[in-house]
């Protein structure tokens, strides 16, 4: 089979920066990809906490000016992972995350910095690096968005574009007096284009006109059609519908196996769930709560926003009581739900352990020691904390959204005589239907015998990249040879002329 080459465009990537799914994503998909043929480089804007990482890099490429200021292109190697980091202090030397400072606010320069990203990974994808040029760049998010529009409005050959949206709540809107600066054809801020409502849209340029859009699930490629999931974006969505899949994240199965995972109080097979009594105790003792083995343990780790639906979990509280359980929660976000958690956990200590903040060892424990992980989200594109629940045994409860939908099987009383049911769905998103849901899991939990099937069908599900990449690998093979027979036409002829980053060899 021939190698396909592929410029991944993001800006995330475990374990160098995460705030969510998009860094799994982008970290363990090139691994996985290797094993069908397909060689992944990514590009990744030079965060501190990325070129702080790097044990040593090389110099690929000097830009004596990218938005305001020097740049140099470099290239390493981290953890098997192939990485162009672009080093803009102007752009990236600062503290905070990677869209905010330390104060939480954005920073107001955005546009430039990941308009950055985009034009450099455009700059790769039509021959940068001679020698290493990219069959395919694949963008990730409106970060990258601006990577499939640069390659189309530049002149010649260019690569095959697609556009992934891992969350289209996020979407990139700045003004539209930016065009100039951005390099891009006056012609570009149209319908067609990156215009978006009066403003330029980033990740709307991308799904305009990349060649191929994909999505995290395909239950949420369907909904996000709709004037209900599409954020504004349904009506392109619909009319590129013929270029838009949806393809399931895996999880990196190296770091997310209960067998090896050293977070843990006590390790486990799935042919031998036993040990996780270790881990939930350990649980129990980390979060101030019971112990009681008996007692049915809800996990949740999460960012704590409206999509994730917590607000209805904090009313249904009062259910989860009456039916015997407890709650562990680890999350972030919101100040209203942190201090809503806050005070359900003060309100009844040894029922509610609550712990602000983000913590990869918690998330692991949680995982490892609760019975049940709840995920009520109100919409959720694929979500990754059910995929690893399967796969340590906690009996995934979740909405029946999105990838939600896709990924856990309701063990319904049919699912259950076909040994199939793997976890408990709910539906609508409604807090009677959570508290329909916990009373569910706990009529289960009441059957262990029925209880650890259910746990050992989820704990037998393949949740790895392997299905995933293939796909992914299909994809790229099938617009590679679909360009390829009309490759006197498409991406070869384009009209338009961006300014190209200036750049010094
Ligand atoms: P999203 O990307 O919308 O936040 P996902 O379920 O796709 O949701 O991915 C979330 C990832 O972040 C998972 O790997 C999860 O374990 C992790 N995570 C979320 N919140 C926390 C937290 N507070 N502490 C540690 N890990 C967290």
């Amino acid at each position: 089979m021939r190698l396909v080459r592929v410029l991944s465009v993001a800006s995330e990537l475990y374990p160098l920066i995460k705030t969510g799914g998009l860094a799994d994503v982008a970290g363990a998909l090139p691994a996985a990809l290797a094993a069908k043929d397909v060689a992944v480089r990514t590009l990744l804007p030079g965060f501190p906490a990325v070129l702080g990482a790097l044990p040593a890099a090389s110099l690929l490429h000097r830009f004596s000016d990218l938005f305001g200021g020097p740049a140099r292109l470099l290239g390493a190697e981290v953890g098997g992972l192939d990485l162009l980091l672009i080093d803009a202090p102007h752009l990236y030397a600062r503290p905070g995350g990677p869209y905010a400072g330390p104060d939480g606010i954005d920073w107001p320069d955005n546009a430039r910095r990941f308009a950055a990203l985009g034009r450099v990974a455009a700059a790769i994808g039509r021959g940068l690096l001679p020698g290493t040029e990219p069959d395919i760049v694949h963008a990730h998010d409106w970060q990258a968005g601006l990577a499939p529009a640069y390659l189309h409005y530049a002149p010649g050959r260019r690569p095959g574009t697609v556009m992934t949206v891992h969350n289209l709540a996020f979407q990139g809107q700045f003004p539209p007096d930016l065009l100039g600066e951005l390099g891009l054809p006056p012609g570009a801020y149209a319908v067609d284009g990156v215009e978006y409502y009066g403003s330029i849209g980033y990740l709307k340029a991308g799904l305009q006109l990349a060649d191929r859009i994909t999505t995290v699930s395909p239950t949420y490629a369907a909904e996000i059609r709709t004037p209900e999931g599409g954020m504004g974006l349904d009506g392109l969505l619909r009319a590129r519908a013929a270029s838009l899949s949806g393809i399931l994240n895996g999880i990196d199965t190296t770091v997310w196996d209960p067998a090896t995972d050293r977070r843990l109080e006590a390790t486990y097979a799935a042919s031998d769930p036993a040990p996780r009594a270790a881990n939930k105790a350990a649980l129990q003792r980390r979060l101030g709560l019971a112990a009681d083995p008996h007692a049915l343990l809800f996990g949740v780790i999460s960012r704590l926003s409206w999509q994730k639906g917590l607000d209805l979990l904090l009313d249904a509280v009062p259910a989860l009581l009456a039916a015997g359980a407890q709650l562990a929660l680890l999350g972030a976000g919101e100040a209203r739900l942190e201090a809503g958690f806050t005070a359900a956990a003060g309100a009844h200590p040894g029922r509610i352990g609550v712990q602000l903040g983000y913590d990869e060892s918690l998330a692991h424990l949680i995982q490892g020691g609760a019975d049940a992980l709840l995920v009520p989200s109100r919409f959720e594109p694929c979500g990754l904390t059910q995929l690893c629940a399967l796969r340590y045994g906690a009996v995934p409860v979740v909405a029946r959204v999105g990838g939600l939908a896709d990924t856990v099987i309701d063990a319904n009383e049919m699912a259950l005589a076909a040994g199939a049911g793997t976890g408990v769905q709910f539906a609508p998103v409604t807090r009677d239907a959570l508290e329909a849901a916990i009373g569910r899991t706990a009529s289960l939990w009441a059957e262990p015998a029925t209880w650890r099937s259910v746990q050992r069908n989820g704990m037998a599900t393949d949740v790895s990249w392997a299905r995933p990449a293939a796909r992914y690998a299909a994809l790229y093979r099938g617009l590679l040879s679909e360009s390829a027979s009309s490759s006197a036409s498409a991406p070869a002829a384009r009209s338009s002329v961006i300014n190209g980053a200036s750049s010094t060899a």
